[in-house]
């Protein structure tokens, strides 16, 4: 069923490691450039991927050769202060405004002691956050990670809001949630919330299904449920047109409930891929703009709030 186009709309890209992978994100961006996203996110080393150099090239091609806006994620775990200094300085002198600021994904087999680096390292979001204010005032708009199915690590879904309320406070403008197949878990944690007067724009985060035992391999590690019933089901799908049909029936259903609840808008997890993603935007009845994409200025944010 068509819905009413949100008033946010990101796409999540992570930094291509070979030539053939950046064609394809150069494809992928480009078409998705024409929905006019709110802005377009790239990860930073996500899932312990050693990529994180490539992130500042990425982000920059994104916006001088799409006219993109462009969200950098950065993260601090295990990362040396005077390193994450750095690289606030070159987004600033580039004009980049917008960060997603997060702890990291542990690499594999990783301990939280090891989360801090050595000497003055940061250990959490909130801390990443108060180190950007404090460098950088107000010059970057900050978004942070939620988790409506709760953080693996938090021992509560009541410690781990604590902890969204301290992102909140110190300054994040926006959250971005793991994505999730359950609508009811979002439902209860954006009651939460709002009972806990965290006031700032929570986005879902929306992961299409292109390969379901890829999204059942990348579940198990950031701790977002696989329903049993969405299991069952793929497991009964012989055919490949089956089971994508079936994908995104489910994922669109769950974005109109979203949409219906009267969310900001949504965050797509693309993986790079833009035929799943413009799939659900075409069921959603979310044409691609006409008009031509603006050019990226340091100054312009077309949709600097959601
Ligand atoms: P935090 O907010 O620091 O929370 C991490 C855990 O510590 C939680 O359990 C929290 O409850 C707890 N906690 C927080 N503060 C304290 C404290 N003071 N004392 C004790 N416990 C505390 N990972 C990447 O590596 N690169 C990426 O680019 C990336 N992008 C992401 C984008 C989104 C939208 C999301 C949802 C996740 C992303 N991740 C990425 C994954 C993320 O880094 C992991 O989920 C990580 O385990 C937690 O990050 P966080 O920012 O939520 O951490």
């Amino acid at each position: 069923m068509p819905v009413a186009r949100p008033r946010h709309l990101s796409f999540e890209f992570f930094p291509p490691r070979s030539e053939q992978a950046q064609a394809r994100l150069r494809s992928t961006a480009g078409r998705l450039a024409r929905y006019r996203p709110t802005f377009c996110s790239v990860t930073y080393g996500a899932l312990g991927a050693p990529s994180r150099d490539l992130t500042p090239s990425t982000v920059r091609s994104l916006r001088t050769e799409h006219g993109l806006e462009v969200a950098a994620h950065l993260s601090c775990i295990r990362t040396p202060r005077r390193e994450i200094e750095r690289l606030l300085e070159a987004y600033r002198s580039e004009g980049v405004r917008r960060l997603v600021t997060i702890r990291g994904d542990r690499p594999g087999g990783q301990e939280e002691e090891t989360d801090r680096a050595p000497g003055d390292g940061l250990a959490h979001a909130a801390e990443l956050i108060r180190l950007v204010r404090a460098r950088h005032r107000e010059h970057f708009e900050l978004w942070v990670a939620a988790y409506p199915e709760c953080h693996p690590e938090a021992p509560s879904l009541q410690a781990d809001l604590a902890r969204l309320k301290e992102k909140a406070e110190l300054g994040a403008q926006g959250a971005i949630t793991q994505y999730f197949y359950n609508l009811e878990a979002f439902e209860r944690f954006r009651d939460e919330c709002a009972r806990m007067n965290i006031g700032i724009p929570l986005v879902p985060g929306v992961m299409p299904i292109h390969d379901f035992e890829q999204v059942v391999h990348f579940s198990a590690r950031c701790g977002a449920e696989i329903p049993r019933w969405l299991a069952t089901r793929f497991a009964g799908y012989g055919q490949r047109e089956d089971r994508a049909a079936f994908a995104l029936e489910v994922v669109g259903d769950l974005c109109e409930r979203l949409l219906g609840l009267g969310v900001p808008g949504l965050h797509v997890y693309t993986l790079n891929r833009s035929g799943p993603t413009e799939a659900l935007l075409a069921r959603l009845g979310l044409n691609p703009v006409e008009a031509p994409p603006v050019a990226a200025t340091p100054d312009i944010r077309p949709h600097s709030r959601p």
